[in-house]
């Protein structure tokens, strides 16, 4: 055990005490993690399979990550905009290279670079599409997630986000995830863009139907629209490529990364992309204090590294194919979605009644999230096949 002391209850009361009432934690108080594993306060080991909502890919404290934030911690942690450092242009340029984009804006959360590239639209639409300034729209797929700001919840078309935070952002207009007919009723001149996830993750693991993200990009190509891809989970080797769109051979010309660009050390996000598309944001425009801060840049070159080798992508789709073969032989699983080692695991509704799965699976050493009658499995990269085998031992005698 570490040096804080405190029993778990305490903890948990603490926090409700002290904290906002934002989330609804598993009742399990962690204290270390180490690849696939993690500890709790009271000692106990989990296998992780949630993994950070992805942003832990590399698996908790990757060496080499931790090695790189500890040696920028001796040098520089910040330096704002108004100065350069020596971090920020290398990251660009690595992470553009690895993504085969042109330019790189580094941002903190996943939601704040969802929220630039709808602005950077916005402004590329008036700008270039020549839509009457003030009337820009953007197409998006109900049942979406792509974070917590007040413009995002805008579009949000998930009650709970929502009630309550009005009024709303307008400039929104909603399709069925999927469905290419009623997108291509939906865009009009004056769409600046269509955002979508390749993957929808918080919706559970759906993946559109097949070559619908390539009439997509033709759709955007034929109305002079632009695609923003929203792989602040699908991508960073998720789903068995760099990104999810690459196993479509789709380009967008906006893609938003974050969660696993930092490996789960601190915030760091981005908008990528086209340069002439990124190109209208100019001096003054926009701007973000910690943005592009050279131990976020630092942590994120490392991420890059890795990334590079191609190991992860493929550790992913090899065990990826293992984890679904296993869930799919499993009782009471109607549905096993995703791709690579990314599964949204449907439950029959007897299944998924009574007490709470994941805190059977708890009891028996795993971590996992639930939600809305699904599974949803997403261990760090670097868990093996046997700790692969394990987990789902686990999942099995759980649904028994
Ligand atoms: C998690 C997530 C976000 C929001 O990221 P935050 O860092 O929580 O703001 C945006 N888009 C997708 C697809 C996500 O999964």
């Amino acid at each position: 055990m570490t040096a804080d002391v405190l029993p778990a209850q305490e903890h948990m009361g603490l926090a409700a005490s002290w904290g906002a009432h934002d989330s609804e934690p598993f009742p399990v108080v962690l204290a270390e993690g180490e690849g696939a594993w993690v500890r709790d306060v009271t000692g106990r080991r989990y296998l992780d399979f949630h993994g950070g909502y992805s942003a832990l890919n590399f698996g908790h404290r990757h060496p080499a990550l931790v090695a790189a934030a500890k040696a920028q911690l001796d040098r520089l942690t910040l330096s704002t905009r108004a100065f350069h450092n020596d971090q920020y242009g290398p990251f660009c340029r690595e992470l553009a290279e690895l993504t085969g984009t042109e330019t790189v804006l580094p941002s903190n959360s996943g939601g704040e670079a969802v929220d630039t590239a709808v602005k950077i639209a916005r402004k590329w639409a008036y700008q270039v599409g020549h839509v009457p300034e003030g009337t820009a729209e953007v197409v998006v797929a109900a049942a979406n997630f792509h974070g917590r700001t007040l413009s995002i919840v805008s579009f949000s078309t998930n009650p709970a986000h929502r009630a309550g935070f009005g009024p709303f952002t307008p400039g929104f207009r909603t399709v069925p995830f999927g469905d290419i007919d009623a997108l291509r009723s939906t865009v009009t001149g004056a769409t600046a863009a269509v955002c979508l996830e390749p993957v929808q993750g918080e919706a559970g693991v759906i993946v559109p139907p097949k070559g619908y993200l390539a009439e997509v990009r033709q759709l955007c190509d034929d109305t002079g629209t632009l695609l923003i891809a929203d792989e602040v989970q699908s991508g960073l080797a998720r789903t068995g490529e760099t990104l999810a769109l690459d196993h479509e051979g789709v380009r967008a010309d906006l893609t938003t990364l974050g969660k696993s660009l930092s490996g789960g050390l601190l915030p760091l996000s981005a908008v990528i992309g086209r340069a002439d598309v990124l190109g209208v944001i100019t001096p003054g425009d926009h701007g973000s204090t910690f943005g592009g801060n050279p131990l976020a840049c630092a942590v994120g070159r490392a991420v890059v590294r890795l990334l590079a080798t191609g190991e992860f992508q493929e550790r992913s789709r090899e065990l990826g194919a293992h984890l679904h073969a296993r869930l799919r032989e499993l009782d009471g699983v109607t549905e096993v979605r995703g791709r690579g080692l990314w599964a949204g695991v449907q439950l029959t509704e007897e299944r998924s009644a009574g007490k709470r799965i994941t805190e059977r699976l708890a009891e028996r050493g795993l971590l996992c999230k639930e939600s809305r009658g699904h599974l949803r499995v997403a261990p760090p990269l670097v868990v093996t096949r046997e700790e692969i085998d394990r987990g789902v031992g686990i999942i099995a005698d759980v649904l028994a």
